[in-house]
């Protein structure tokens, strides 16, 4: 078995789209970025690159390559997911936790848990998903930020 852990966090916009998990939520900001700034799905394929010893997402998908401004982030964890593929290992199971002070995104973890599931061709009860606030504290509980945590365990494929 190999454990990876990934981090991510956006600044949160006026007039972009706020999407998380690659579930697109309803907000009045959204999350500023090259790509479409989903930090859960980053921080997610960042933990499975970091499980495989690889480069980060930078490496893979560099935020100066004009050529995928506003790139779907499902493809970037699929990337990370064909990555361990090749290599022999296959997903056992994820845990994320997002910090959020606005918005309230409770309602939308289940949906987060099918498309992350969907994305990496996985099971929704291999795929934690939690959400906390900052209680207020810094940067992100003024909302000004989302930021995300993820842990990954991979198992040899047969
Ligand atoms: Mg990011």
């Amino acid at each position: 078995m190999r454990i990876g852990y990934g981090y991510d966090i956006h600044r949160l916009v006026v007039g972009r789209p706020l999407v998380l998990g690659g579930v697109t939520i309803p907000c009045e900001v959204g999350l500023e970025g090259h790509s479409d700034a989903d930090c859960l799905t980053h921080a997610l394929a960042d933990s499975i690159f970091g499980a495989l010893a690889l480069p980060d997402i930078g490496h893979w998908f560099p935020n100066t390559d004009p050529s995928i401004r506003g790139i779907d982030s499902r493809r970037i964890l699929e990337k990370a997911v064909h990555e361990a593929h090749l290599r022999g290992w296959v997903i056992g199971n994820v845990d994320c936790v997002v910090i959020a002070e606005r918005p309230r995104i409770g309602a939308f973890l289940d949906a987060m848990k099918t498309s992350l599931s969907a994305t990496m061709g996985i099971r929704p009860d291999q795929v934690g998903v939690k959400a906390t606030t900052n209680e207020k504290v810094g940067d992100i509980g003024k909302g000004l930020a989302i930021a995300a945590h993820a842990t990954c365990l991979l198992i040899r494929s047969e």
